[in-house]
């Protein structure tokens, strides 16, 4: 029995990759520089790698992004970019990011989630021009320089059909009109990989995964019946990963392919076995260590699922990842600061590798009672460690706690008359600019520089600024600025019971960004009021309202490594549980309008629509209403969306039953209006007028053309005027000018109405 992974993070253990990078951009450091930096990082992967597993992997190295990466391999250049003069690597950094220079100013190609993932790849554009050929030698030469180690590695690339499913076409020629051509390029990259002695290619096709149409299946069957027939003697492994491939796998087990990858851990990839059994003449690469989870895994667990797959097919069996470990941070053993009854539990990239040869080891029986019952002791440990009072609060959570009364409409009369707003409304989405002032008051205060009480003094001076300039400029609902926040996720977590936070615990997000999310490491609850004290004094300090600022249980949550044995939903609770106490001591404390945001709500949609409702909607959404289902009819209810892609989950949103929402349409407005309008959305709206992403500043008549646009299609009863999103990452000066430009443009057209 052999052992592999889909991929390893191909950040650095100190995120090395990042720093090459922003270096290289800098000009501090040379291309040379780079690529030798780079070389140095593989190498430790690959060495890494083959302490542990038995097939070592090459290709899933990126300077930025692997889809990218083939899109170069196959020649598919953006026409906007294809006559810069630019060397290789700057051009392939060029479209990943844009590129100025003098009178160039060229856009980069839009970024989009991976899957259910928190990453992000850079999207291919195709146009009729395009001309689909094999463009680029990457991936020979790290084949070959895995071979000048000695290592004769397994190739992993982008599969051919993912890829033109994932592109985006912009003339008339769609993905079926590069069937031959994509087919051929493969060809012959497998043909060059046979010739340098490649004996393995992974080829990942994750849009297995989804929702498939019959011309899907069409498309798949055409791209590899050829690639399969004229394919070298190098052996094919067809890799699936986040969900099984329920739609395929009957055609699937019929083609000629050398090994399949199957994720067993998302999806039901079990019952497709069972049901149809596995081709003898295929290798079963079975993805059985989780490869998102950050968790320890449970041998005992995974061998009982591993059991019937291996009786069946016994010394035809691979064992694998779920998925690329991409998603998950390098190694646990950089955080010397989590207490070992903690750390015991976690497993991050480098320790799943041990994992795999651990289970490799059990079910070859070498020395495997040793191995079997460290494991069990210590998943042992944490099994039953939940707190009864949070056990108990959740279970008795009552159907009417879903449901605030009264309805929307005799709310909206109530709050009229208490909050006296005028028409078209002007508001925030909650922070100002964090400044060097504030961000250098955190740093002395992490670092034991200044006291607590110094602290907080310097954070209410900031906010005594932020609500005077926000009354100088005529804003109708004030917020404090949230300058005690760095991140609106690790800013509750810090403040609830249930977090751990790692130090090095960074998964690449894109390109050059990570971010380190917190792990949910028991049960949540709340031990005293976590906002109030500077919701209060910056409402001290105004008669207009001042809105609490909330991060929602679903952006908490999605934004988090979940624990294990304990449902999402479970979790979502105890987090609404928690923030619903924070809104009911922000009410008593005098704070009238309160914005609970649900900035990732739309995250964890699962791929398959089928799924939406039923394993996720259905209690993520009333997770939400028990934040606020307790408050008073005179207090309003904001929250906030950091996108506009609403049309297919329209109605969900509706029902979060909040009496506000913000959210993002600067870049897409009108086509969301529309669909707001043909769904009888009930929600007051504040489609962002302007978008805060740039320095750009919105001049007076270009805001008041979008809000008559807005107009054109809602009632102006329920429109109110805002960014698109919170102001933390700009500056002060273009900030205020964009501000006074947004309030004039609505006093303007409110004078109109
Ligand atoms: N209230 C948060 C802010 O303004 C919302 C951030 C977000 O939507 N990502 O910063
Ligand atoms: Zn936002």
């Amino acid at each position: 029995m052999k052992t592999t992974i889909v991929g390893f993070p191909r950040i650095g253990r100190n995120r090395e990759l990042k720093f090459l990078i922003e270096r290289y951009f800098k000009k501090e450091i040379s291309l040379e520089e780079l690529n030798t930096g780079t070389r140095e990082l593989r190498i430790d992967h690959l060495k890494i790698q083959a302490k542990y597993i038995d097939m070592v992997n090459v290709g899933d190295f990126s300077l930025y992004d692997g889809m990218l990466d083939t899109s170069l391999m196959l020649g598919v250049i953006p026409a906007r970019h294809r006559n810069l003069n630019l060397n290789k690597e700057d051009l392939y950094f060029a479209i990943a990011k844009g590129y100025q220079d003098g009178d160039i100013d060229v856009k980069a190609s839009a970024m989009k989630k991976w899957f259910n993932t928190n990453y992000h790849y850079i999207t291919p554009e195709i146009d009729d021009e395009t001309e689909i050929k094999l463009s680029d030698d990457k991936i020979f030469n790290e084949f070959l320089e895995a071979k000048s180690e000695n290592i004769t590695a397994k190739v992993i690339l982008q599969g051919p059909f993912t890829f033109l499913k994932l592109a985006k076409y912009t003339g008339q020629k769609s993905a079926s009109d590069f069937i031959a051509s994509i087919a051929d390029a493969y060809i012959q990259i497998i043909k060059k990989l046979s010739d340098i002695g490649c004996e393995w290619i992974q080829l990942d096709e994750p849009y297995l995964v989804t929702d498939l149409q019959k011309r899907d299946i069409m498309l798949f069957r055409r791209i590899y019946d050829q690639i399969l027939t004229n394919k070298a003697t190098t052996k094919i492994l067809l890799q699936t990963y986040f969900g099984d491939i329920r739609d395929i796998y009957q055609d699937i087990i019929k083609m000629k392919f050398d090994g399949l990858g199957l994720d067993f851990v998302e999806g039901n990839t079990l019952r497709l076995i069972r049901e149809y059994g596995v081709p003898q003449d295929m290798k079963l690469f079975v993805g059985i260590i989780n490869g998102k989870n950050i968790w320890r895994c449970d041998y005992l667990k995974t061998l009982s699922k591993l059991h019937y797959i291996y009786e069946k097919i016994v010394g035809n069996l691979v064992l694998t990842t779920s998925c690329s470990l991409l998603h998950v941070p390098y190694s646990k053993t950089l955080e010397t600061h989590i207490p070992d009854y903690e750390l015991e539990r976690l497993a991050f990239a480098e320790e799943k590798l041990l994992e795999i040869n651990d289970l490799r080891n059990i079910l070859c029986d070498y020395d495997a009672s040793q191995i079997l019952h460290e494991n069990a002791t210590i998943i042992d440990k944490y099994k039953n460690s939940g707190s009864m009072e949070v056990m108990l609060r959740v279970d008795s959570i009552k159907d009417s706690d879903y449901i605030r009364t009264p309805n929307r409409a005799k709310r909206r009369t109530i709050q009229n008359e208490s909050l006296k707003l005028p028409l078209l409304p002007t508001t925030t989405i909650g922070s100002f600019p964090q400044t060097k002032d504030v961000r250098i008051n955190r740093a002395n205060y992490k670092a034991g520089k200044i006291t607590k009480e110094e602290y907080d003094n310097n954070i209410k001076g900031y906010i005594k600024n932020c609500i005077e300039l926000q009354e100088k400029l005529g804003i109708d609902v004030l917020v404090h600025g949230e300058f005690e926040r760095n991140d609106m996720v690790e800013f509750f977590g810090e403040n609830l019971n249930g977090f751990l936070f790692t130090k090095f615990g960074w998964v690449q997000s894109y390109g050059t960004r990570c971010v380190k999310p917190p792990i949910i490491s028991a049960d949540i609850s709340r031990e005293k009021p976590i906002t109030v004290e500077m919701s209060k004094y910056a409402q001290s300090l105004t008669d207009k309202p001042v809105k609490g600022m909330l991060t929602g249980p679903i952006t908490i949550l999605n934004w988090s490594f979940p624990r294990e044995g304990i449902s999402l939903r479970a979790i979502a609770l105890q987090l609404a549980l928690a923030v619903r106490d924070e809104v009911l001591d922000l009410e008593k404390n005098g704070i009238k309008i309160i914005q609970i945001d649900e900035a990732a709500l739309r995250e964890k949609l699962p791929i398959r629509k089928s799924d939406w409702e039923s394993k996720y909607l259905s209690w993520a959404i009333p997770a939400f209403r028990l934040t606020h289902s307790g408050v008073k009819p005179e207090t309003q209810i904001h929250t906030h969306m950091c996108y506009s892609e609403f049309d297919d989950i329209i109605k969900p949103i509706d029902k979060m039953d909040a009496d506000v929402i913000t959210f993002e349409a600067s870049r897409s407005s009108l086509e969301i209006l529309k669909s707001l309008k043909r769904a009888k959305f009930i929600t007051q709206v504040g489609p962002g007028v302007y978008d805060i992403h740039s320095a750009r500043v919105p001049s007076v008549e270009e805001i008041v053309s979008v809000i008559k646009n807005i107009l054109l299609v809602m009632p102006k009863e329920k429109v109110w005027i805002n960014p698109d999103c919170g102001l933390k990452t700009r500056g002060i000066k273009e900030t205020n000018e964009s501000l006074a430009n947004l309030v004039e443009a609505a006093l303007e057209v409110r004078s109109q109405l």
